[in-house]
This record gives structure tokens, sequence and C-alpha cells, in this order.
């Protein structure tokens, strides 16, 4: 999976790759690819929603398939590229 970005569909060749399954989009700053762990994705997106409004330059699409312990896990939606908060799920 995740032969392009999510974001953008540009080709994941043309992506940046962070290491640990995370890829970065430089067309649309999406973050996505599969994770070891829950843990490594929430070192780019935190498990908690930001609490103010979020201005729209800085949402960034983001969709992450962890492996973990309870099984495999899918997060997937917006979060704020300055903070890491999520800005919407899904
Ligand atoms: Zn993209």
């Amino acid at each position: 999976m995740y032969r392009c970005c999510p974001g953008c569909n540009l080709s994941r060749e043309g992506c940046l790759s962070l290491g640990r399954g995370i890829h970065c989009c430089p067309l649309c700053g999406a973050l996505f690819g599969e994770c070891v762990s829950l843990a490594v994705s929430y070192e780019y997106v935190k498990p908690r929603f930001a609490s103010e409004d979020v201005p729209p330059q800085r949402w960034r699409y983001y969709d992450f398939t962890c492996h973990s312990g309870v099984g495999t896990v899918r997060r997937h939606g917006w979060f704020d590229r300055d903070t890491g908060l999520i800005v919407q799920v899904g």
C-alpha cells in the first residue's frame, strides 16, 4: 500500500523518506506510511486534538498504518503542521 501520496497522488518515489516507514510529500506536505508502532506515528501526529481553531494553510493530511501489539491500526485525517495536533479525523 501507499504507492503514492494519499493527499495528492504524487508517486511515493517523489516523496521524502523520513525513516521508519514514514514519508513526507513535497507537494502537499502530507505525512504517510506504514510504521512499526503507534508510538512512531505519535511523534509526527499527536494523539490529541488541537484546542483552538487552526488556520487552513496549516492543515496537512496524514495517513498512517501502524502495526502494534493490538493489531494494525490506521490513523488518518488532518493535523496542524505547526503543533502536530489533530485538526480533523478521517
Ligand atoms: Zn502529496
